[in-house]
Parts: structure tokens; C-alpha cells; sequence
């Protein structure tokens, strides 16, 4: 029987397995390893916490491309859920616990199948996998972290984000210091005379300020980050019409650039939120990427990133007024600086940082959480996972060094620049390939055009496609808001 081991069990892993179980015409078996994370749900959606919502539209989170309204059904089976009228239930931010319950029913209808004549069939080891080497006889043989292997035709790395970078030094550790969001932190929450500093002013530190909020913890947060923008509300757009030409990614940056403010200018002067010209882009952002140069990309890294995610990764209304509320209540301070260091200050962790002017700050906390997201050195990676495949060749870190070289089809690029016939990727790995690879809308189509491939369904392939790039035209569900 065919084997595919699929490395990583969080949305793209899950729904790349769910995709094969559900596409196979022949017997296979499907290995999917997963550690640390909860399976089928992952880093996003493994909170047990109410208050963390999904920051996309319910419309738009369906789990399967050729199904656009599979979640808006499946939240239809809900009694919470059932009376909602339909234009209300498309536009709810639902709790991303309840998404998480959302994979793990579909992966289950998969893994015990009700009728017995599906020829494929899913096993789950929770494990972690450390190494990945092709044998003699032409099988990947994957090791897990307690020595076992197991052999698999093909191997489809869907790992997720790496982890957070250590801002401190690999030896800093302190109590009141918590190196990742995702951690303990709460059983660490400190008397509430003490500050807790955020490190981070992104989705992730949103998560905690609205925990805390939760907990009705009443000391004072300080949030830290280089640029000290919080993301944007979602808001309802206008009419606005088309104004890129039909090959958007022939532009180049600078006129790109040149375009876009005069657009955002444009809906500024009546009164309308620029966030509309980003939101067009959406169906044609990969292209673009791919369509820059080296040195566009690293200027588009260096000038306009973050205030791009500010604008693209945006959250729902209720959640930034909760935000605005507490800022201007000075419940939740946010502080522009570059973070040059921690260190410990009594019972305390204190974050020096520095501002543009090149001036010396520091705050001490009784808790310090770092939230400033996944290690951006790929090169430096210290998953033991990846230490491997580079030490033998067979992953090399893209020109960017965000994440791995990974070909059209998935096969992912070794060192010697041949595409691999056993190793494939989807996801965050493809960061630096195509930008945006990060979100369900972008991931969804990953997953089953990957399952597609590495069944040879070769009815489904076309020849010279780019297989990686996001939701086909027809498959962007009102992807403005
Ligand atoms: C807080 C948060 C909120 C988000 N909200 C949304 C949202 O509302 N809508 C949206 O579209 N997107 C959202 N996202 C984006 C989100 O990243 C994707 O939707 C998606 O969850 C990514 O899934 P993934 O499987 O690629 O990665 P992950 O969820 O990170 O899953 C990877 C899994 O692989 C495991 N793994 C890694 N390495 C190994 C190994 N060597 N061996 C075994 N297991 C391994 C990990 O432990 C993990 O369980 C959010 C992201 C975050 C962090």
C-alpha cells in the first residue's frame, strides 16, 4: 500500500491528510505526526479561551476550496449557531476554539469512516519527527524524537511557523519571563501593582491583553514593538472601482507603490479606509511577490511590511474597540522602541529598548511575554527538524531566508537546486516563495492541490501550473470586506 507521512497535524497538515483520505481512488495510508500542538487544531485554533476569535469572517473560513460554504454549514449543526439569520451568521468572528472543533470533526469523519469502503485510511503518532533521510531502496525513512522510524513513499512537511525568536539569548530564563505566547504564562500572572510587558503589538498580543481582560486582571500592560502599530478593525467596504490593470504583477514595486497611494489617498479624501486598496490585492498578492526581484522584496521587507500587516491582518470590530478603550483608559500602553535586551531586576525582568532618535529607555515587569512572532533567520533554525534536512542537503532556506525553496508543484528544492521526488511542502515553509502563505483562504488550496499532486491524479495536474499560488479566481469567496 502507498505511504504518505505527513510532518506537522495543524490546519495544513490535518486538511492535507483529510484532502488525500478523501481524493484517494486506490488503497493508502496516511501517517500524520504531530507534537506539541493539538491535533487538527494547531497553534491558532488549540485555545481552550472564548475570547480568542477567528479574524476572518465565518464566510470566508470554509476548510475545502470546492466547498465555500462548508464551515457556514457545519456551524449550521450547531444549536448555538442554528437560528442565526444567514447574513449575520456569514459575517460572525466565531471563537477559534470552535474552529478547532470545526478540523477535528472533519479529520474524524476521515479516521473512523461511518461505511467501511474507503481505500484510505489515516494513522496518527504523536510524536515529534527529527530527521527525514531517502534509503537504498528509494523510501523516506522518517526518525522521531525516541529513536523509531517509519518509512513513507512521500513526505509532506506542513510544520507551521517557526518558532518564536529568542529575543534574550538562548540562556535567558527567568519566572516572570515567558518566551512564547502560546506557553504558561498564566499560572505566572503577577499581582496586578506589577506591569506585565507585552513584547509585541501584534494578533498574538492581542490574544493576551484579551485574556487578561477575561481574568479581569486590573494592573497595567505596556506593549512593545519597533513601528507601535496595533492592527486594524475590520470594516465593510465601499464600492470602489477596479483600478489595477490585469496584469498586477508586471508593475514592479515602485509602481505598485506609486499606485496603491494614489488610491489610498483617493478613498482618504472621501472619507473611506485605505484598507479597501489592500483587500483588492488579495487574489493577486502571490503573483506579485514572485513577479518582484530580490531587491524589490527586500525593500517591500524593509519599507512597507509591517505597515502592510497592520492593514491585512486586521480583527474584529468589537475586539480593537476593546483595545482603543483600554489605551485611551491607560489600562494598555503602547511603546514604539527596538527591543535591544532583557535582564533579570530584582523579582523582575526589565526590557531595554531604544527609540529612532537612538535614545535608551527601559520598563520592568512582573511578567514579560515575547510576542513578536516566528524566528525570521530560517538559516538559524534550531528545530532539530530542519538542523537535519539542511545538514544533509535536502531543504535549502529560500533567497530570503524566511522559510524553504519549494517548487511549483510543491517538491521541495535541495541543495544542489534539484526539485525533490519524495519531499514536498505547504504553509508558513513557503514564506519567503510567496508572502502570503499563512491564512485558511491561502492554505485551504494548498492542502488539497498538494493531496492532488502527490496522488499523481494526473487528470487533475496541469502541466506548467503553478500549483502553489492561492485560491483560483473563481474559488475568492467576497474576499473585500
Ligand atoms: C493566534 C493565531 C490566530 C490566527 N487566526 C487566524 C484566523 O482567524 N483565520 C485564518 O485564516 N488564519 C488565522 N491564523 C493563521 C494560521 O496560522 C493558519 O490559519 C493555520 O492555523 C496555520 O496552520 P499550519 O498547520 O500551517 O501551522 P500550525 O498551526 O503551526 O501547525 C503545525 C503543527 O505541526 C506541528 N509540528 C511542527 N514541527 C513538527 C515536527 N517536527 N514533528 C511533529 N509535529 C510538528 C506543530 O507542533 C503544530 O501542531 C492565525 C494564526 C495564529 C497564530
Amino acid at each position: 500500500m502507498k505511504k504518505v507521512a505527513i510532518i506537522g497535524g495543524g490546519f495544513s497538515g490535518t486538511m492535507a491528510a483529510v484532502n488525500l483520505a478523501r481524493l484517494s481512488t486506490g488503497p493508502l495510508c496516511i501517517q500524520l505526526i504531530n507534537d506539541k500542538y493539538p491535533l487538527g487544531r494547531g497553534v491558532a485554533y488549540g485555545t481552550k479561551q472564548e475570547e480568542h476569535l477567528l479574524n476572518v469572517a465565518a464566510r470566508n473560513m470554509s476548510a475545502v476550496p470546492d466547498h465555500s460554504n462548508h464551515f457556514i454549514d457545519w456551524l449550521r449543526t450547531r444549536v448555538d449557531y442554528s437560528d442565526l439569520p444567514d447574513p449575520q451568521l456569514r459575517e460572525t468572528y466565531v471563537p477559534r476554539r470552535i474552529y478547532g472543533d470545526y478540523l477535528r470533526s472533519i479529520l474524524s469523519t476521515y479516521m473512523q469512516p461511518i461505511d467501511s469502503h474507503h481505500p484510505a485510511e489515516i494513522q496518527v503518532i504523536e510524536s515529534e519527527a527529527v530527521d527525514v533521510e531517502l534509503t537504498y531502496d528509494g523510501c523516506a525513512k522518517i526518525t522521531l524524537k525516541d529513536g523509531t522510524t517509519i518509512e513513507a513513499d512521500r513526505v509532506l512537511l506542513a510544520t507551521g511557523n517557526q518558532p518564536p525568536s529568542s529575543l534574550a539569548g538562548e540562556s535567558f530564563s527567568h519566572p516572570a519571563y515567558s518566551p512564547d505566547p502560546w506557553g504558561n504564562w498564566m499560572e505566572k500572572i503577577p499581582d496586578p501593582k506589577d506591569d506585565i510587558i507585552i513584547l509585541g503589538t501584534g494578533l498574538s498580543m492581542i490574544d493576551i491583553f484579551l485574556t487578561l481582560s477575561e481574568k479581569e486582571w486590573t494592573g497595567n500592560i505596556t506593549a512593545i514593538s519597533h513601528n507601535g502599530m496595533i492592527p486594524q478593525a475590520h470594516f465593510r467596504g465601499i464600492e470602489y472601482p477596479d483600478f489595477l490593470p490585469p496584469e498586477p504583477e508586471n508593475l514592479g514595486l515602485d509602481n505598485l507603490v506609486e499606485l496603491l497611494e494614489k488610491h489610498c489617498k483617493q478613498l482618504q479624501r472621501i472619507g473611506e479606509n485605505p484598507g479597501i486598496v489592500v483587500d483588492r490585492l488579495r487574489p493577486h498578492t502571490q503573483r506579485i511577490w514572485q513577479k518582484f526581484d530580490l531587491s524589490e522584496k527586500q525593500e517591500f521587507l524593509k519599507r512597507y511590511a509591517a505597515r502592510w500587516n497592520v492593514i491585512r491582518h486586521r480583527i474584529a470590530q468589537p475586539i480593537h474597540q476593546r483595545l482603543t478603550e483600554a489605551i485611551t483608559e491607560g489600562r494598555l500602553r503602547v511603546l514604539r522602541g527596538r527591543i535591544t535586551g532583557l535582564s533579570e531586576h530584582n523579582e523582575k525582568v526589565r526590557v531595554s529598548l531604544q527609540n529612532k532618535k537612538g535614545e535608551e529607555q527601559s520598563v520592568e515587569g512582573g511578567l514579560v511575554i515575547n510576542c513578536t512572532g516566528p524566528n525570521s533567520g530560517f538559516s538559524d533554525t534550531s528545530v532539530p527538524l530542519f538542523k537535519n534536512l539542511l545538514k544533509r542537503g535536502l531543504i535549502q532556506p529560500d533567497e530570503l531566508d524566511m522559510g524553504i525553496d519549494v517548487g511549483a508543484d510543491f517538491a521541495v528544492i535541495n541543495a544542489e537546486g534539484e526539485h525533490s521526488e519524495f519531499l514536498f511542502a505547504i504553509g508558513p515553509l513557503m514564506k519567503g516563495t510567496l508572502w502570503e502563505t499563512t491564512a485558511v483562504p491561502e492554505l485551504r488550496g494548498q492542502a488539497m492541490r498538494v493531496a492532488q499532486l502527490l496522488l499523481d491524479d494526473v487528470s487533475t495536474v496541469t502541466p506548467g501550473h503553478d500549483y502553489r499560488f492561492s485560491v483560483e479566481e473563481e474559488h475568492v469567496i467576497e474576499y473585500y470586506i
